[in-house]
């Protein structure tokens, strides 16, 4: 292999690889409005969520109180009953003072039921002011998302040729020249092998001395940059179309 070929070949690793790169990206970047979308849809959501949970655990702690509430009343009157049938100061002081707990209890209970009752009104109108997805949200939202399945579907597709691309070149460059562009793209990636841009390297824009330029013209012997060490090849020698 002539090692204008082995530059070919390279560039034609290089240039796969760009588009892999590229690719990968797009597949995996949902585009903009879209995002917000998904953004928009998963924070209502969320919060719709977030009142529901509130909600539920109200209603079950105001199941409780209301329990014990009921409890403590029975208590009271039970109390009150006992308060009527008292016959000296001592048991009189004994049963006022177990009332006067009791009341205390009650009232605790009877408070909480009433800050329970507001949580439960505050949940419920964020409920409703959050709502559901409106049918031409959800319309817009799924429309969006198809759209880029089928944009990520495309670009599995090109993934899946630029593979058997890719492993096309390896095959024709042949171990020892995939070894060396192994090494090369390690220490250089994702810009391995670049072009001039008129005597200049295109990576690191560093001047060329005119020896190399020429060299990298007749391209018979692989050229690196004098800066950063990455492969050189003419534009015009390997113009995009010619993959
Ligand atoms: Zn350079």
């Amino acid at each position: 292999m002539t090692a204008k070929d082995q530059l070919a070949g390279y560039v034609a690793l290089q240039r796969l690889l760009d588009r892999r790169g590229a690719l990968r990206k797009e597949r995996d970047t949902p585009p903009e409005a879209l995002a917000a979308l998904r953004t928009q849809f998963s924070e209502r959501h969320d919060k719709l969520e977030a009142a529901r949970t509130r909600r539920a655990a109200l209603l079950s702690e105001q199941a409780t109180v209301q329990g014990e509430a009921e409890a403590l009343r029975e208590e009271r009157e039970h109390f009150r009953k006992q308060k009527s049938q008292v016959t000296n100061m001592k048991q009189l002081s004994a049963v006022v003072s177990e009332l006067d707990h009791v009341e205390m209890q009650l009232k605790a209970k009877e408070d909480r039921l009433l800050e329970i009752m507001q949580g439960l009104e505050a949940a419920e109108g964020e409920i409703a002011s959050l709502g559901e997805e409106s049918p031409e949200e959800k319309a817009l939202r799924e429309e969006a998302e198809a759209a880029w399945n089928e944009v990520r579907a495309a670009s599995e597709v090109e993934l899946g040729e630029i593979e058997r691309d890719l492993r096309v070149v390896q095959r024709q460059l042949g171990e020892p020249a995939m070894t060396r562009f192994k090494k090369l793209w390690t220490s250089r990636k994702p810009m391995a092998v670049v072009p001039m841009e008129g005597n200049a390297c295109s990576a690191c824009h560093g001047d060329l001395r005119p020896s190399l330029v020429q060299l990298v013209r007749t391209a018979e012997e692989l050229q690196f940059c004098d800066h950063c060490r990455r492969l050189l090849y003419d534009p015009e020698q390997f113009p995009p179309s010619s993959q």
